[in-house]
């Protein structure tokens, strides 16, 4: 099958289609042929390499896949369109058993920690399959996986956000940022989205997000949040740039108010002031992934129209560098879609 398999850390250029054999499903998984992987930043990050970090090379990359059941499995048939949960877990630990998966000490990530989507063909445990939401092509289905189930655990798990809520969210235009916003508002919030560029505001405000802050090339996010909508203060903070941004977030927070961070793609070290912290009993919490009760509640939101995908970009498998370099170059407005 043809395959791109990260054998060392790298360029873009370094991503390359080779032959490589049809995998064989162990006992308890299917064999699904893939038709569309979305990217993620994580799929830059594994890459590139992460110091003090080892993948398990060589490995094909990609954890959102869309495609068509190649084998039988319980519950399917060869030949059902299906999405591919983004993530492995035991399905045997107290975690796994009492539906809290995501603390599963055996929790993987597919095109992380074993062989994800970039490939004409992935291995997947019977769990991991859900029926595609029959509305959507394979490009939009699988632009429907981690990033929205690690916003909805984020917005929904460990914020907790409810009617009435004023929530801020960072990175508003891209993968978890626009699904963030979908999943607060349905949850009855009021969102304020954080962009860099107009055209990501016109897109964020097209979400439905009420006020979207620009934040200009230099400027920082407190002087942002300050000159576009004067005094303001949020009962939560969407975070997925940290440095700076999640610093200004706790500033932002009111009494009681919740910072939930899932990814530093711009600094991955800040400084918070503890009197704030603990004076205004504040949280900050961090957040990965999520369930696959949460995946079913994201596939559910999506099937009543409720949740609606947002693809920037789609390329075929033999462009996958290329597909990176979009990615990295942070002018993408939702999701970035390989075709295979
Ligand atoms: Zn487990």
């Amino acid at each position: 099958m043809k395959a791109v398999v990260i054998d060392e850390h790298g360029p873009p250029e370094s991503l390359k289609v080779q032959e490589r054999p049809k995998p064989v499903s162990a006992p308890g998984e299917a064999l699904v042929r893939v038709r569309a992987c979305a990217l993620n930043h994580l799929d830059t990050w594994v890459r590139r390499g992460v110091p003090g970090h080892s993948f398990p090379l060589p490995l094909i990359p990609g954890s959102d896949v869309a495609g068509v059941l190649d084998t039988a499995a319980p519950g399917f048939s060869p030949g059902d369109e299906v999405v591919v949960a983004p993530f492995v877990t035991c399905g045997r630990c107290d975690a796994c058993l009492s539906g809290d998966d995501v603390r599963c000490r055996k929790y993987g990530i597919l095109g992380e920690s074993r062989d994800g989507g970039c490939a004409e063909y992935i291995s997947v445990p019977y769990a991991s399959l859900f029926p595609k939401p029959p509305e959507l092509t394979f490009v939009e289905a699988a632009s429907v996986l981690l990033a929205p189930l690690t916003a909805y655990h984020m917005v929904a798990t460990r914020a907790g956000v409810k009617t009435g809520d004023k929530v801020l969210i960072t990175a508003a235009a891209g993968g978890v940022g626009s699904a963030a916003i979908q999943i607060a508002l349905d949850l009855g919030a009021k969102v304020t989205g954080v962009v860099g560029s107009p055209e990501k505001a016109t897109s964020v405000k097209e979400i439905g997000a009420g006020e979207v802050v620009v934040v200009e090339r230099g400027q920082g996010l407190f002087d942002a949040v300050k000159a576009a909508i004067g005094k303001a203060s949020f009962d939560v903070v969407i975070d997925s740039v940290g440095g700076e941004f999640l610093e200004t977030g706790v500033r932002l927070l009111r009494p009681f108010g919740r910072l939930v961070t899932c990814g530093a793609t711009a600094e991955p070290v800040a400084s918070i002031d503890l009197r704030r912290l603990f004076f205004l009993s504040l949280s900050v919490l961090g957040s990965t992934m999520g369930s696959r009760w949460e995946m079913s509640r994201v596939l559910n939101l999506v099937a009543q129209g409720r949740f609606k995908p947002t693809v920037h970009a789609v390329l075929p498998l033999e462009r996958l560098g290329e597909a990176h370099r979009i990615l990295e170059e942070r002018r993408v407005i939702g999701k970035v879609v390989v075709e295979i």
